[in-house]
This record gives C-alpha cells, sequence and structure tokens, in this order.
C-alpha cells in the first residue's frame, strides 16, 4: 500500500550497487497506534510533522505503508561482536526508508526499526518490543539534548501485535530512527571481506561525499578519511565519558562511520563514579566498561582502517604503514578531548583545541576522578553541585541559578565517604582556579554548559517503561520533556 503521506525523499544509497542491501518493505503489523512524533526533528529534516500523526501517517511509521517517494531496503554490514567476527550481518529488523535534505542542508536516514524480518534476521523475529523503543526514544533524544552526535528519534508506534522474549509476550513497537547515515565500521569490514576493491572503493567515495567532503582535497583521500573518523570517533567517546555514558555494545556494526552515537541497547548513565561499571547484561567481561571504551574505540578504528587496505595503496606493504602510522595518533587526539573536557567541568578552560590546559592539569584531572571512586560520589551529581559551588565561591555570585546555591558545599560533602578528602581537594581547586586566566564568568558559563543537571538514569527509564506497558505514558513524556533541557535547573524537577 502507497501512503498518501508526503515526505520530500532525495535518496542517495539505493542508488549504489545492489551487493549494499536487499530491497525489501517493512512487515505489516495488527493495529498501529502513535506513541509520539518529534515535530521539531521533522521540521528540521523538511517534513511536515502533522501529516505523521494523521491515521495515515502513523500507518506508515509503523510500516503498513510506504511513502511515495521511498526506496526501502535493508542494509548489509559485517562485524566484530564482543570481539568474534561475524561476516554477515544487516538491517535484522530494520528498514531504511530513504533520506530527505533538511532545512540545514544536512541529508539524513529515515529508518524504520522493529519492522519485520529481512534476509539479515537470522534466528530473529524482526521485531523489537517497546521496551528498548522508548529507551531510545528518551536516551538518544537526552544525548541529542545533551550536545553529544547521536541517531535520533522521529517517531514511536505501538504495533498492536505481541512479540515473544525472555519474560513472555510483550507490547510490539517500531521506532523512526534518525541518522546522518546508517553506515558503520561493520558496512566497510563487509565490503572488504567480500574481496570487491570496486566496492570498496565506491563506500568509501559515498561515505567521503556525504560525510567528509574536505578529505578530496587530501592527497590521499582515503588516509585523509580514516583520520577523519578517528577525530569525530575520539571526539564522540571523549564527549560520553564526560556524561558517564556507557555504550555497552561498543562492537564495530554499532561504530557510526558519520561518528554519532548509535543503538541504544544495554547502555547507560552511571551514577556512582567507577572506571570499571559496565551495563550490559551480556558483557561478563567488562569489555565495554566506561574507562575501557577508548581503547575499543581504537581497536575498531584499527579494524576500520584495515578494511581500506586495499585502496590505501597499491603496494600492500606501503598501505599497510600508512594505515598503521594514521591509527597510531588516536591516543594523542582523544587525549586532547579527554582532557579538555574535563578540564572545562572542573571550571578550566584551555586556550585553544589541542593546546590543552596547564601542565599537570591532566594529573589533576586523574586524581579528582580517583577521589570520586575513592568516594563512591555519584558522578553528575558531583559536577552538577561543584558547578553551584562555584557559583557561589568564585567571586561575583551572578548568574544565581536557584536558591540552593548555598547548598551546594553541604551538597557535595553528603555525596563523600570521607568528606574531610572533598575540603583538601577544594582547596587545590580553588588554588588551581586562583592561576586560571579566562574570566569568572566564562569559567561559569563553561562549568554550566558541560556539568548536566539532569541525564536518564536508568532507574528512571525502567520507570517509564512500566508504566507504558500499561497504557500510561505520562511518566515517559514528562521523562522526555525534562531531559530535553538538560543544563537548566528547574526547581519543580528536582526528583529527577
Ligand atoms: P544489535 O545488537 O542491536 O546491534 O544487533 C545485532 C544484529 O542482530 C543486527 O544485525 C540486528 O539487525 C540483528 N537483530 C537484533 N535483534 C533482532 C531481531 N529481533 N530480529 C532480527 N534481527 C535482529
Ligand atoms: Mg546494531
Amino acid at each position: 500500500m502507497t501512503s498518501t503521506v508526503n515526505i520530500p525523499f532525495d535518496n542517495s544509497f539505493s542508488q549504489l550497487p545492489e551487493q549494499f542491501y536487499t530491497r525489501q518493505d517493512p512487515v505489516p503489523v495488527a493495529a498501529p497506534k502513535l506513541i509520539k512524533v518529534n515535530e521539531g526533528l521533522a521540521t528540521l529534516m523538511g517534513i511536515d510533522p502533522a501529516p505523521l500523526k494523521s491515521e495515515d501517517g502513523v500507518q506508515m511509521l509503523a510500516g503498513n505503508s510506504v511513502p511515495n517517494g521511498a526506496s526501502p531496503l535493508a542494509m548489509v554490514y559485517a562485524g566484530h561482536q564482543f570481539g568474534g567476527w561475524s561476516p554477515r550481518l544487516g538491517d535484522g529488523r530494520a528498514i531504511l526508508l530513504g533520506e530527505t535534505i533538511g532545512t540545514d542542508g544536512v541529508r539524513r536516514d529515515i529508518h524504520i526499526k522493529g519492522s519485520g524480518r529481512t534476509p539479515y534476521s537470522r534466528g530473529g523475529d524482526g521485531r523489537a518490543w517497546l521496551g528498548p523503543v522508548l529507551r531510545e526514544y528518551v536516551i538518544s533524544e537526552a544525548m541529542a539534548a545533551l550536545d553529544i552526535p547521536t541517531t535520533r528519534a522521529l517517531a514511536a508506534v505501538e504495533t498492536g501485535n505481541k512479540v515473544l522474549r525472555e519474560e513472555g509476550p510483550l507490547p510490539g513497537a517500531i521506532i523512526t530512527r534518525v541518522a546522518q547515515s546508517h553506515i558503520r565500521v561493520g558496512t566497510f569490514q563487509y565490503h572488504y571481506s567480500q574481496g570487491n576493491k570496486d566496492n570498496l572503493r565506491i563506500l568509501a567515495n559515498y561515505v567521503i561525499d556525504r560525510h567528509y567532503p574536505e578529505a578530496k582535497q587530501a592527497q590521499n583521500p582515503y588516509r585523509a578519511l580514516i583520520e577523519m573518523v578517528m577525530d569525530r570517533q575520539a571526539r564522540l567517546i571523549a564527549k560520553w565519558m564526560q556524561v558517564g555514558f556507557i555504550h555497552g555494545v561498543m562492537n564495530t556494526d554499532n561504530m557510526s562511520i558519520a561518528g554519532e552515537t548509535i543503538d541504544f541497547g544495554p547502555c547507560a548513565f552511571m551514577d556512582t563514579y567507577h572506571p570499571g561499571t559496565v551495563f550490559s547484561s551480556i558483557d561478563h567481561a567488562g569489555r565495554y566498561a566506561w574507562a575501557k571504551q577508548p581503547g575499543m574505540a581504537h581497536w575498531n578504528l584499527s579494524q576500520f582502517a584495515q578494511s581500506l587496505l586495499p585502496i590505501l595503496h597499491e603496494d600492500a606493504q606501503v598501505a599497510v604503514g600508512i594505515g598503521q602510522e594514521t591509527i597510531d595518533e588516536f591516543q594523542d587526539i582523544f587525549s586532547n578531548y579527554y582532557f579538555e573536557g574535563f578540564g572545562k567541568k572542573l571550571g578550566l578552560i584551555p586556550l585553544q583545541h589541542g593546546v590543552t590546559l596547564q601542565h599537570g592539569d591532566p594529573d589533576f584531572i586523574g586524581d579528582s576522578l580517583k577521589l570520586l571512586s575513592d568516594n563512591e560520589v555519584d558522578f553528575t551529581l558531583f559536577f552538577r553541585h561543584l558547578t553551584g559551588y562555584a557559583r557561589s565561591n568564585l567571586g561575583q555570585d551572578q548568574g544565581a541559578e536557584d536558591q540552593s546555591d548555598q547548598d551546594h558545599k553541604e551538597k557535595l560533602q553528603n555525596l563523600f565517604k570521607e568528606p574531610e578528602a572533598l575540603t583538601t581537594w577544594l582547596q587545590q581547586w580553588q588554588a588551581r582556579q586562583d592561576q586560571e586566566e579566562a574570566s569568572t564568568e566564562k569559567r561559569l558559563e563553561t562549568m554550566r554548559t558541560s556539568n548536566p543537571i539532569f541525564i536518564p538514569r536508568n532507574h528512571q527509564v525502567e520507570a517509564i517503561i512500566q508504566a507504558a506497558v500499561t497504557g500510561d505514558y505520562a511518566p515517559f513524556e514528562q521523562l522526555h520533556k525534562v531531559l530535553s533541557d538538560p543544563y537548566t535547573a528547574q526547581p519543580a524537577n528536582a526528583r529527577y
């Protein structure tokens, strides 16, 4: 069935050779029901949000009809999952409908997930249940509000079908996901492993055109591509760590070439700070723990570089040399983003990117985090109350955001098992602040915009899912709303 909903599609991925995907329509569902449409995102993408909420729009979002101009397909990719090689994965429960070019000029994929079986489903049912759909909706939109590159949620619908999971039959749902593209490290690995150099080159050129056009100017555009992907990835992982985010399944098929956070499976924001924190119930070895994420990104990027070897240089030895040399830069690039970001959280302002802070700051940052883990301190609350403390302590006391700034010292102290340790640390922090050249205003504003007050805590996400299963979407709406403005105190929402 064709939908009457008008989406200004401008599809490019579907014009790639047939080895890149299988053309496939979504599989219809019983009784679609709208959960939410992201009106702001729709408008940004050049889509009128009102028709999406109509009966026709909801049928389309559930996969019961295909909009005019769509070219539905399931993408093929491969990947290393927890280190083990899977030669063929692909969209096992998702369909790429097509792309639009937004009012901001950005090309984005419209992708419906939970839309039924495809040739890549392996043993799976091709479906999603309501829980993960709401998780992805709330957490991806919270990420976007935190200003962290991420796929986003355009809509969510219930299907009216039950999905069978370990817990029993659960309500089925579909999320419409939006990404700058759904090309992954695993997409490159797939074409590399197929040994089809032409397709590999087509893919690399497509990615350069779509995401990294500046690479075309470089002497070796494919080397530049690795450098640019690596830079975005390093920046992304540093940003995750600065909000305490743990992705949980950093497999190569879950690493976006565009540098967006993708696939919100068993991810979470940590409460108590500990570098070894793991959330995924399937990650027994702690492979993807908070502090291991840069190492895993590095490993994944090595796989990316390896998959480009056939086109990096005609001489295989030279190609390996170029790939290795490029990937070896990861640690330095990452460290810059990491220390700069943590510096900002502490009110230390780097002069410019790459000229990081003062000598000794990385040690100070490391010692500060150690203090937090020794005292089992809540990560988000520490930086949030430090920001409040700074506001009342660094002079002027301008811009007091809420009445409670004076309480922040006490609130900080309450987070520590040994409050004296905090007192000593605050003296060191103050001494370092005294050497800061940036104005107090600038420091406070940097701290405010680096230290979120609201993050999606796991128990809250679980609570909205519990309520939604009984048909009550009010908690989902409320949590989503609070998280849309994470850096501003919302006294009425203090319980979050
Ligand atoms: P993920 O762990 O979500 O990144 O998924 C890994 C692979 O398994 C991807 O190729 C998915 O498309 C596929 N997959 C996950 N869940 C299902 C499902 N319920 N049915 C079919 N394929 C699935
Ligand atoms: Mg995945």
